[in-house]
């Protein structure tokens, strides 16, 4: 149960801190907004941490402890808050590093992505008008009073794993029930507003990151899952990484032509095509620099119907307004729903109930009901975060939650004289595999992604409130080339004391190299564009200027010197894998050939938790692949 003590002392303080962060951008309701996105966070302890924490800085004796002062922050200027927060950035204790970094975010956010004056100063439209199509034809369950259902198998997640597995398994006449925590949101509900659809449709409001925050992971959470806000790119695993997961598995269908059918079947599906990338402004300027250098570049294969490739096609990622993008919601779900597949939204699952190590249902709620769900097979399917924690919670132990990898992604930007408005346009037309060979495989890959007001100013590293201000005016000219490393490294995935996921996660040095490496290759794609200005992702900024100030090598040097681990640089997960990896193994994976757990029977795990190392591309038809070949085994496990 969560408490609001100590919230005034709290709020005080955010509201002097974001001061500081702000400067003359400040508005009144910033501290409010903070605080309702505090609300979003997994942990119940990590929430109360930051909130003693600020309760602290307001008294007189904590004050002085952590700022040196004899007064509470609240009592300070704008300028002193602004000089506490970069004190605090420069703290040699990493929790005291924390807190300044989570102020700043929750500020940066709670102005730029609410505030229609910012918009206006920094030339960004607000939501999209694009009409609304018509939604599909899904009715979910409302669940009113305390319910037992019974069903052949319940699925836990309606992402791309579980979505898929729900058609197939549906289409095969069994009784199945699909349910979901997040909320049900079609066409019409897709408001294109980045706080709404933050809040709404995302796991935890975007507030998950590692416990070291080096690492924000981004996910779906909504009927539909990531399919519903991701960006439709639809990479097939690649050869060198299926042979790799059957070396490292000892699963042959990775390699015997079994998951590569798979993969076929799912394409056709979801209508996975190279013809509907029309690139943006965004994509245009990345293109141009990769070619101008001679290297790779190609179309994106997106997984769309009808898409318009149009400016509103940067709001995708709240809700693809058109009805083009082939979410399972679109797909599977629908499919699944006609043939009699019941779907219940808002149902977060606590627990998966085992007796005699066999699984016969699963037990959660929906809002203040109690739902309990009995079942002959039990399919969870709720993301590489939080199926692990599902099974931790459920009294699984083993591997599960190890190998956690979360592709961290980063991106080398520029200024154009030329405006780009990095929100719009196609989600991702183009991307470049010139790197991909490094060290056997683990190069990264080269692409952009829609940037709105609210990620960008909680993207962009803060120094000090004028120099954040200034580089957000220039947000219209701002161009990026995102690098999506394959991450060796891995983390682990843990429960807290109220059973929310808690992330582990360090980078290693030789991720650490390529990602710097890949990010020196980037600045040169924007240079070769045309770039006035680079700087790099780190928080220490540096940046250059063509043939003005200092050059692309005295950069790369600085950028290979400073580094990018140890909180240098924020990193973003829009893909989590591998934390419940399959294997024949049950000393090194958590799930057999056939997805079924290897600790408890009739348990199965179909979602991006199951790949036994990164997939090093956009991972959604991975997923895709692996489930449609899981259902049929399923099947088969309990006919
Ligand atoms: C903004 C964004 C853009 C992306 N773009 C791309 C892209 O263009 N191409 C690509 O290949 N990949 C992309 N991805 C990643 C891709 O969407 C995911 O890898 C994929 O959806 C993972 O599938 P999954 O089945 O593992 O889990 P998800 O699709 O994440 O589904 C898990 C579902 O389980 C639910 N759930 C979790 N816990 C519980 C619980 N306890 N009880 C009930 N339900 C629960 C969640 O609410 C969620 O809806 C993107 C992701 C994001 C966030």
């Amino acid at each position: 149960m969560r408490t609001n003590d100590g919230l005034e002392p709290a709020k005080r303080a955010l509201s002097a801190l974001a001061r500081g962060v702000l400067g003359e951008g400040y508005v009144p309701e910033v501290p409010a907004r903070m605080l309702e996105t505090l609300e979003n966070v997994a942990s119940e302890g990590d929430r109360r941490r930051i909130l003693n924490g600020l309760k602290l800085a307001d008294s007189r004796f904590g004050s002085m402890m952590l700022t040196g002062k004899r007064v509470p922050v609240s009592w300070m200027s704008a300028s002193e808050a602004e000089g506490v927060v970069q004190a605090w950035q420069n703290s040699r204790f990493a929790s005291i590093r924390q807190l300044a970094n989570t102020v700043i975010d929750l500020a940066a956010f709670s102005l730029y992505a609410h505030e229609p004056s910012e918009w206006q100063r920094i030339g960004y439209p607000g939501p999209s008008d694009h009409p609304f199509a018509e939604p599909p034809q899904l009715r979910p369950l409302p669940i009113e009073t305390d319910s037992y259902l019974t069903c052949d198998v319940v699925i836990v997640g309606s992402g791309a794993g579980g979505g898929c597995v729900a058609a197939a398994l549906a289409a095969a006449g069994l009784d199945v029930i699909v349910v979901d925590k997040g909320p049900f949101k079609t066409e019409a509900d897709f408001s294109h507003s980045e706080p709404e659809a933050s809040r709404d449709m995302y796991l935890y409001g975007k507030t998950l990151a590692t416990s070291d925050l080096g690492v924000r992971i981004i996910a779906g959470s909504v009927v539909g899952g990531g399919t519903l806000v991701n960006y439709a790119t639809a990479f097939r695993t690649p050869d060198h990484v299926l042979r790799q997961w059957a070396d490292t598995s000892g699963i042959d269908a990775f390699v015997s032509g079994e998951i590569e059918a798979s993969l076929d079947e799912v394409s056709r599906r979801i209508g996975v095509n190279t013809d509907s990338s029309a690139a943006g402004m965004r994509d245009r300027v990345m293109e141009e620099g990769l070619k101008k250098l001679g290297w790779h570049v190609d179309n994106m294969p997106r997984a769309v119907r009808g898409c318009t490739q149009d400016e509103n096609c940067g709001y995708c990622g709240f809700g693809c307004r058109v009805g083009a993008k082939q979410s399972t919601m679109r797909v599977y779900l629908e499919d699944a729903c006609k043939l009699g597949a019941r779907l219940i939204a808002e149902a977060n699952i606590d627990k998966v109930m085992i007796d005699d190590d066999v699984a016969g249902g699963v037990v959660g709620t929906v809002g203040d009901r109690e739902l309990r769900i009995e079942a002959r097979a039990v399919v969870v399917a709720a993301g590489a975060i939080e199926s692990p924690a599902l099974l931790l919670r459920s009294g699984l132990g083993g591997e599960v939650g190890k190998h956690l990898h979360l592709h961290p992604g980063t991106a080398s930007w520029a200024l154009f004289d030329e405006e780009v408005r990095a929100w719009e346009g196609t989600t991702q037309a183009r991307y470049s595999n010139e790197f991909r060979g490094w060290d056997g495989g683990y190069g990264p890959i080269l692409e952009t992604v829609p940037l709105h007001p609210g990620e960008w100013a909680t993207g962009l590293p803060w120094s000090s409130a004028t120099h954040h201000r200034d580089r957000m005016a220039q947000y219209p000219h701002v161009g990026f080339c995102a690098v999506l490393p394959r991450d060796e490294s891995s983390g682990t995935v843990r429960i807290g004391k109220d059973g929310s996921p808690m992330v582990d996660y360090v980078l290693s040095e030789n991720d650490e190299r390529r990602i710097v490496e890949g990010a020196i290759r980037a600045g040169q794609v924007l240079e070769a564009a045309g770039a006035r200005e680079i700087f790099a992702p780190q928080v220490e900024q540096s940046s250059y200027e063509p043939g003005v100030r200092w050059s692309h090598e005295g950069w790369a040097d600085r950028l290979r010197s400073t580094g990018v681990r140890g909180g240098r640089t924020t990193f973003f997960s829009y893909h989590q894998m591998g934390s419940c990896r399959m294997g024949t193994d049950p000393t090194t994976s958590v799930v057999d050939a056939n997805n079924e757990t290897h600790e408890v029977g009739g348990l199965f795990v179909v979602d991006a938790s199951t790949f036994p190392s990164a997939s090093g591309v956009n991972p959604m038809l991975s997923v895709y692949g692996i489930a449609n070949r899981a259902a049929q085994k399923i099947l088969r496990r309990i006919s």
